[in-house]
């Protein structure tokens, strides 16, 4: 037989591949001559936040209204731990805890306060019936922006169960959200950033030239953010103009169309029709629905899927929508209309370094599983025997003695055995929670869960076309670059 040899093309392309942090990861393969309109979120995708700064403050800003509505002060003074909460997990609002799940909705892990349950206790919480995340009794921890909730929330359970106060756990969650909210609406979070832009966001040196790049290649870009018009143009002006910036005169040369306050996730459904806004600070009831045709340079607001589209002149197909909220941006678009999208990613160079650094443990734990494997065969198969001259000497009131020495192995080897696989299976738990602890001290990897793909992992990999850890990773293809997925293979097809 001859062996097919390996093609020189593939070596070439391998060395031409961005590192991994640079790289963008594709789900479903998209080519980029084939898109028309890049669409761009502005908060956490255009514009990353520094993560510890943006905790810091909203969880000042969130604790004094939960004092101003009588929660005990403890909760002003205290120590948050802000690395606990990883996206993708799930508040049980009922129990008060924190969950994670693999994409089969299993409880891999979860916590109460600060506390993480025994194995018994997710059982009897979780696993004995069907988990609806859906339901109003779970909330999804599905943004950055929405770490500190999760923060606030379980420091408070624990806080205040310690007083040996009765706390009702669905009321609590309310509150935090109620109250991070109002922190947003009433400008305490919001003008502290852009009192000190430097402070909470990361200017990215290489935006400009990505988005020039884009659009030298014939592409037009679009930005459709939740935020504000006039913090959308503050913050926009900081990442675009100053220092570094290509030769555009303003932030808004780079885009053809400017949508803010568009409201997602609900953008994606209705038909509510996109509003001009004359003047930035102008408040939501003198904007006016737009007339005719778009101008650039001028800002919008509202709007929906249905009547942004019929603006773009393209089909939906050709439209690349980038943003980093895996429910509001990429989900909705990716479920309801023919968007294609690409998720942002902060998280991606922690995941990468860690999964860099256990590739041996990795390698380790798939090994010891083919050899518990092995152990349990080999234990049934001992088992059995052993089970069959048993039966045989109760029987026949005895055994003779070549059957009886047989017997004896037998149970030997079967206690021999399960001895083996204990020594085995601490080494792989060891092991694991090693492995889990490279990735997050909590949670471990933020896409898996355990051996399996974690629910939020299924959900990049369902509804991201693309997934990178910044925008400005686009600049590493060239402009008409063909995004090829990894083949799927089905179980059936790996053996
Ligand atoms: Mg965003």
């Amino acid at each position: 037989m001859q062996l097919p040899l390996p093609l020189p093309e593939l070596a070439q392309i391998a060395s031409t591949l961005p590192g991994p942090e640079d790289r963008v990861y594709v789900n479903r393969s998209l080519r980029l001559d084939q898109i028309d309109w890049v669409g761009f979120d502005m908060d956490y995708t255009l514009a990353i936040y520094h993560q510890e700064e943006m905790d810091r403050l909203s969880i000042e800003a969130t604790c004094n209204k939960l004092c101003e509505r009588g929660y005990p002060d403890t909760l002003l003074g205290m120590k948050y731990r802000t690395n606990f909460p990883i996206r993708g997990l799930l508040v049980d609002r009922k129990l008060g805890n924190v969950i994670k799940m693999d994409r089969f909705k299993y409880v891999k892990r979860a916590y109460h306060g600060m506390r993480e349950l025994t194995r018994e206790e997710r059982r009897q919480a979780y696993h004995t019936r069907r988990l609806r995340p859906a339901s109003s009794r779970y909330h999804w921890v599905d943004s950055l922006y929405a770490l500190s909730e999760v923060t606030v929330y379980s420091a408070a359970i624990e806080a205040l169960e310690a007083t040996g106060e009765s706390v009702d756990p669905d009321q609590l969650f309310a509150d935090v959200r109620e109250c991070i909210d109002l922190s947003h609406r009433d400008g305490s979070i919001l003008d502290a950033i852009l009192a000190d832009l430097p402070r909470y966001v990361y200017r990215d040196p290489a935006l400009a030239q990505t988005l020039h790049a884009l659009r030298s290649s014939g592409k037009r870009l679009f930005l459709l953010t939740n935020s504000y018009p006039a913090y959308t143009e503050r913050m926009m002006t900081y990442l675009l103009e100053g220092p570094g910036a290509t030769s555009y005169r303003s932030w808004r040369n780079y885009f053809e169309l400017v949508v803010t306050a568009a409201g997602k996730p609900s953008f994606f459904a209705g038909d509510t029709p996109v509003m001009k806004v004359a003047n930035l600070d102008d408040p939501p009831e003198r904007w006016v629905p737009l007339e005719g045709k778009v101008t650039r340079g001028s800002t919008y607001a509202s709007g929906s899927f249905a009547t942004l589209q019929a603006l773009l002149d393209t089909s939906p197909d050709r439209v690349l929508y980038v943003g980093d909220h895996i429910y509001g941006d990429v989900l909705k678009a990716t479920k309801t209309t023919a968007w294609r999208t690409m998720l942002i990613l902060q998280e991606m160079d922690v995941e990468l370094a860690a999964n860099a650094e256990s590739q041996h443990s990795i390698a380790r734990l798939d090994g010891l599983l083919e050899i518990r494997d092995q152990l349990l065969d080999d234990l049934r198969d001992h088992q059995a025997e052993a089970r069959r001259l048993q039966r045989k000497k109760e029987n026949e009131g005895g055994l003779e003695a070549a059957y009886e020495a047989s017997r004896v192995r037998h149970k030997r080897a079967v206690d021999r055995l399960r001895q083996r696989l204990k020594v085995i299976e601490a080494e792989y738990d060891q092991l694991e929670a090693g492995v889990d602890h490279r990735f997050h001290p909590y949670w471990g990897s933020l896409f898996k869960a355990g051996p399996e793909v974690s629910a939020f992992g299924h959900q990049v990999e369902n509804y991201a076309s693309l997934y990178t850890a910044r925008v400005s990773n686009l600049r590493h293809y060239a402009p008409l670059h063909y995004f090829h997925s990894p083949r799927d293979r089905m179980p059936h097809e790996l053996v």
